[in-house]
């Protein structure tokens, strides 16, 4: 074989000759076998008709009108735990903040931050919240197929061709565009129905709404229009869930001035509202008529400030089983770039969690897992769909050795005896914020209701 490197004289354990006879060896196999016959839907097709659904003759030794009632965690060994008792503990918490006519929106968007929009609603929703809120149709389109009646709001103004689903799911629009209100009032009109909206205040943020000192000018350039109803007037924070006030204090002067000059002009404003989950703990004078409960519904705290102030619980947890496990010799890599070495006397175990299941690969070498009440490093660079961690198998002192195998369950994200690990910590190392690791948790793992 002349296209062999210089001087390589062939694997550890197979000369150069008997490297080659082996290859020749597998292209003479190769050569032999008889051509397959073509297959017309893959394996498939001695379970499950692919075109027609329906199941075909099969000798295989289950029955294919079950497999697909074969459990989610028997079908994949990673799962997102939703706790929906820490979801109605965090309402009624919440609830104790505020004044008895003061209404409560759960901020919904997302997927419900990762946790599942239709459950999290039910459940936020039988524990006393009276609304529900979206970023998008489809989110609010989602909720209302899912047999909710409750009113619900988008949080920013959608495109004008999304109207006929507004009027049609009864979804409530924010609107600061003089063109959109108007082809909204129009397209109710002409069905003879009403087009509730809430008008967005801008007072600072600057990401959406008119502007606080010129509210008055928009009401009165679309209010001619017979089936709008302004529903209600909101502002947002830019600074809530910092430690300094000024800048939300000359917000909340802002949207009070601009809810006053509303009514000074005889509109009348609706709903008020202003306070996401920050505002709602930190800032009891800007709750209004309604406040939107959004990451505390989840329990993670907008802020460090408001550790001291509210008693919430965490609903989401992260768990995997191990699928393989090994002795790595002593200095051996590990994981994609081999950066991590073995130490040796160490068991490298995986999990089919990677950063597509929304555990970030910035927290490669950077997080720990918790077995048995006990944390563990994660080790190695975190893979697209799996990773590794590290668990020394000397005994010392009065620690138990650990031995674990494949099938034992991991906690990737929640706690177990005194051991814990949070999305804020997380977020922290990654210089993020828990809001977008939930998300990313919600993505492709199935989740599990508890
Ligand atoms: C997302 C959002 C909320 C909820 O904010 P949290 O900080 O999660 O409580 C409230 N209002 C608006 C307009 C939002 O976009």
């Amino acid at each position: 074989m002349n296209d062999l490197p210089n001087g390589f004289t062939g694997f550890a354990g197979v000369d150069r000759e008997g490297f080659e006879s082996a290859a020749d060896a597998i292209r003479r196999q190769h050569e032999e076998r008889p051509a397959a016959e073509p297959a017309v839907h893959g394996s498939f097709q001695y379970a499950r008709d692919l075109d027609s659904g329906r199941r075909v003759e099969t000798e295989l030794p289950f029955d294919v009108d079950k497999i697909d009632d074969i459990p989610p965690l028997d079908q994949r060994w990673a799962w997102v735990e939703i706790d929906l008792s820490a979801i109605r503990h965090n309402v009624a918490e919440t609830r104790r903040f505020l004044k008895p006519r003061c209404r409560m929106t759960a901020v919904v968007k997302a997927d419900a931050y990762g946790h599942g929009a239709v459950e999290v609603s039910k459940a936020a929703l039988g524990a006393g919240a009276d609304r529900l809120a979206v970023a998008t149709v489809p989110e609010a389109v989602e909720l209302r197929k899912a047999g909710i009646t409750v009113p619900i709001l988008i949080l920013a103004q959608p495109p004008i061709t999304s109207i006929p689903l507004l009027l049609g799911y009864h979804i409530i629009p924010t609107v600061y565009e003089p063109d959109f209100a108007v082809a909204y009032g129009e397209a109710a009109d002409l069905h003879g129905v009403k087009a509730p909206y809430h008008l967005a205040v801008n007072t600072g943020m600057n990401r959406i709404g008119v502007r606080f000192d010129q509210v008055v000018e928009f009401l009165h350039q679309v209010s001619f229009h017979r089936a709008l109803e302004l529903e209600g007037v909101f502002t947002h924070y830019a600074t809530a869930d910092s430690p300094e006030t000024l800048d939300f204090n000359i917000q909340a002067n802002r949207f009070v001035d601009a809810v006053n000059a509303i009514q000074a002009a005889g509109f009348e404003p609706g709903i008020v509202h202003s306070a996401n989950s920050a505002s709602i703990y930190r800032y009891p004078d800007v709750h209004f008529d309604m406040v939107r409960l959004g990451v505390s519904l989840y329990g993670l705290h907008p802020c460090p400030e408001t550790r001291n102030l509210v008693n919430l619980r965490p609903a989401m947890s992260v768990h995997a089983r191990i699928t393989d496990t090994r002795l790595v010799p002593m200095s051996e890599g590990v994981s994609y770039g081999l950066h991590y070495r073995s130490p040796g006397s160490v068991k490298i175990c995986t999990v089919p969690v990677g950063y597509a299941d929304g555990l970030r690969r910035g927290l490669s070498s950077n997080t720990d897992f918790i077995m048995g009440g006990r944390y563990f490093r994660q080790v190695g660079n975190i893979c697209m769909d799996q990773c590794m961690f590290e668990v020394d198998m000397r005994s010392y002192g009065t620690r138990e050795r650990i031995d674990p195998q494949v099938g034992d369950e991991v906690i990737i994200v929640g706690s177990q005896g005194i051991a814990e690990v949070t999305l804020d910590e997380m977020a922290d190392k990654l210089g993020t914020i828990h809001y977008e690791l939930a998300c990313g948790f919600g993505i492709r793992m199935k989740r599990i209701y508890v």
